[in-house]
C-alpha cells in the first residue's frame, strides 16, 4: 500500500501545486492598462464567468473591458475537477426543505446551465477533452442508497433530468451501490476548458488586461470609476465576478461568500484492464453524497482523479496556497476504501482551489450598488453554472428582460445572511462522514462473517 502518512514533508511521491494539474500557466499574458480607459462595461475577473460576461456582451456590440488579477482561468476556472453537471449544490431533500416552491425554477436552471456550458463549448470549439457522460452521485452504504433513491425522486418531480440507478448493471465501480444518474453533462479537462475561453476572449473585441488586480469600485454620478495599480476604468456600468475572492473589494456585499479550500489529488497511469475490473465500465464520474463529498473520476490521462472530502476555510482574504498533506493523506486514504484494488496505484499529484460558498447554497447575482452588478458564488457547481450565470447577467445588461433562470437566483437586495461554514463546523462534517464510513466498515465485515 502507498504511504499515506503525513510528515509534514508532503505525502511520499506526490507533487504539490500552487496552481492546477490540468494546464500549464500561459506565457503571453495581456497588457496592464495605463492611464485612464473609458468603457460601457468593465467586468471585474476572469474566470468562467467574467470571461463568459465579457464575450456575450462584446457580442451584443458593448465596448467592454476585462481587468483580470493575475491570468484568465486562474482561479478555481483551471483547477477545478471537471465534472460539467445539473446538479445543484446542497442536499436534494435539503433544498426541498429550504426551497420548496422554487425548487422546479432552481432545478431548470441548473439543467439549462449544463445544456449551455456543452453547447458553449461546440459554438468555441474548444479542445478540452470533453465526455458526456452525465455523472452519478452514488452510495457507498446501503443508507446512502436509500437517500440517493429518494433524492432521485425528489429531482424528478422537479423536472431534473435524473434516474435512480443500481450500481451492478450501471457499471459503477464495486463499492458504489447505484444513485442519481444525472443525464445531462460529463467530464472535460477544465484547464483547457479555461484557456481555450481566454483563447476566444483575447480573439475578441474585449480589450483585456492581465495581472491587473482591482483596488475599488467606486459608483458615481455619470457611472462607476474602477481603480487599478497603473490607473483608473471609467465605465457606465461594472459586473463583479470575482467569486471566492471578492471579500477584497469594498463594494462587494459583506457575507456573500465564504471561500473553501477544496484538494484534487491524481494518480499515476492506471491500466485500462485494472480499472475495468474494478467493474467501472462506465466512464461516469462519481460523487458521493456524505455531508462533504467525495468525486473519483478517470482523466484522459488513464489516472484516477479524487477530491474534496476535508476543506478549509478563512476569515480573511484567501491566498494561494498548496493543498495540506493532512487533507492530502486523508484523500488517499478515501481512494483506497473506495478502490481496494488498486492500493498500489501511486498518487502523482496534488493541487487545490477556493470555490465561493453562499449561506443559500445558491448562486447569486443581483445589484450590489448603483450600477454594478455581480454573478457568483456557484457553490463548486460553477463548471456548468458560472458561464451561463455570466451569459444571462450579460444579456440583461445588453437591454434584455431578465431571463426567468436568471429571476431563479436574482437578489432584489444585496442582504446575506451569516454563513454557517467555519473550521468546527467543517470539522465536524469530515468527523460524521467517517463515523458513518466506519459504520458501515464493520456491518460489512460482520455480515461476511456470518
Ligand atoms: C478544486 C476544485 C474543484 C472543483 N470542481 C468542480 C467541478 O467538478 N464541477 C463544477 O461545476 N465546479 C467545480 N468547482 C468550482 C468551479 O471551479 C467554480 O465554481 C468556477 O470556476 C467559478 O468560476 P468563476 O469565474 O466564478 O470564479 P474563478 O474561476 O475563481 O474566477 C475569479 C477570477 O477573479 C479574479 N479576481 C478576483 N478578485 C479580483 C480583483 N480584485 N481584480 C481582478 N481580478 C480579480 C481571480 O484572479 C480569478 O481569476 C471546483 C473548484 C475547485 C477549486
Amino acid at each position: 500500500m502507498h504511504d499515506v502518512t503525513a510528515d509534514g514533508a508532503g505525502v511520499a511521491g506526490v507533487s504539490y501545486s500552487a496552481f492546477s494539474g490540468w494546464a500549464d500557466r500561459p506565457t503571453d499574458f495581456a497588457p496592464m492598462p495605463e492611464g485612464e480607459l473609458t468603457c460601457d462595461i468593465a467586468v471585474v475577473g476572469g474566470g468562467y464567468a467574467g470571461m463568459a460576461t465579457a464575450l456575450r456582451l462584446a457580442e451584443r456590440g458593448a465596448d467592454v473591458v476585462l481587468l483580470e488579477a493575475g491570468f484568465c482561468g486562474w482561479g478555481g476556472s483551471s483547477r477545478n475537477a471537471g465534472y460539467l453537471s445539473n446538479a445543484l449544490a446542497g442536499d436534494p431533500r435539503l433544498l426541498n426543505t429550504l426551497y420548496a416552491r422554487r425548487l422546479p425554477d432552481l432545478v431548470r436552471y441548473a439543467d439549462e446551465a449544463a445544456r449551455f456550458t456543452e453547447k458553449l463549448i461546440g459554438r468555441l470549439a474548444v479542445d478540452c477533452d470533453y465526455e458526456p457522460t452525465g455523472n452519478v452521485i452514488a452510495a457507498v452504504s446501503p443508507g446512502q442508497l436509500r437517500r440517493t433513491e429518494r433524492n432521485a425522486g425528489i429531482l424528478r418531480r422537479a423536472g431534473a433530468d435524473v434516474e435512480f440507478v443500481e450500481g451492478r448493471d450501471f457499471g459503477l465501480p464495486h463499492t458504489f451501490l447505484g444513485g442519481v444518474f444525472e443525464r445531462a453533462g460529463g467530464l472535460l479537462n477544465p484547464g483547457k476548458f479555461a484557456l481555450g475561453l481566454r483563447d476566444a476572449l483575447l480573439a475578441s473585441d474585449v480589450r483585456t488586461y492581465e495581472r491587473t488586480a482591482v483596488r475599488a469600485v467606486e459608483p458615481h454620478a455619470s457611472g462607476v470609476v474602477v481603480s487599478v495599480a497603473g490607473g483608473r476604468v471609467h465605465a457606465e456600468r461594472v459586473v463583479l465576478a470575482t467569486n471566492a475572492y471578492s471579500r477584497d473589494l469594498a463594494i462587494a456585499p459583506r457575507r456573500m461568500v465564504t471561500p473553501v479550500w477544496t484538494s484534487l489529488v491524481e494518480t499515476e497511469p492506471i491500466a485500462p484492464e485494472r480499472l475495468v475490473a474494478t467493474g467501472w465500465t462506465r466512464r461516469t464520474g462519481v460523487i458521493t453524497p456524505h455531508a462533504i463529498l467525495e468525486n473519483y473520476r478517470p482523466t484522459p490521462r488513464g489516472t484516477i482523479m479524487f477530491g474534496t472530502r476535508r476543506l478549509r476555510t478563512t476569515r480573511g482574504a484567501p491566498t494561494n496556497r498548496e493543498p495540506d498533506d493532512a487533507v492530502v493523506a486523508d484523500l488517499l486514504r478515501g481512494f483506497h476504501e473506495r478502490f481496494p484494488s488498486l492500493v498500489d496505484v501511486a498518487p502523482r499529484r496534488a493541487w487545490g482551489g477556493w470555490i465561493a460558498m453562499t449561506s443559500s447554497l445558491l448562486p447569486v447575482a443581483g445589484e450590489a450598488a448603483k450600477n454594478v452588478f455581480y454573478a457568483i458564488g456557484c457553490n463548486g457547481h460553477g463548471l456548468a453554472q458560472s458561464p451561463y450565470l455570466g451569459t444571462l447577467l450579460a444579456d440583461r445588461l445588453a437591454g434584455d428582460r431578465r431571463h426567468e433562470d436568471l429571476t431563479a437566483v436574482w437578489r432584489t437586495r444585496p442582504r446575506f445572511a451569516p454563513s454557517v461554514l467555519s473550521a468546527p463546523t467543517l470539522h465536524a462534517a469530515w468527523t460524521i462522514d467517517r463515523v458513518s464510513d466506519r459504520f458501515h466498515r464493520r456491518r460489512t465485515l460482520s455480515s461476511q462473517k456470518r
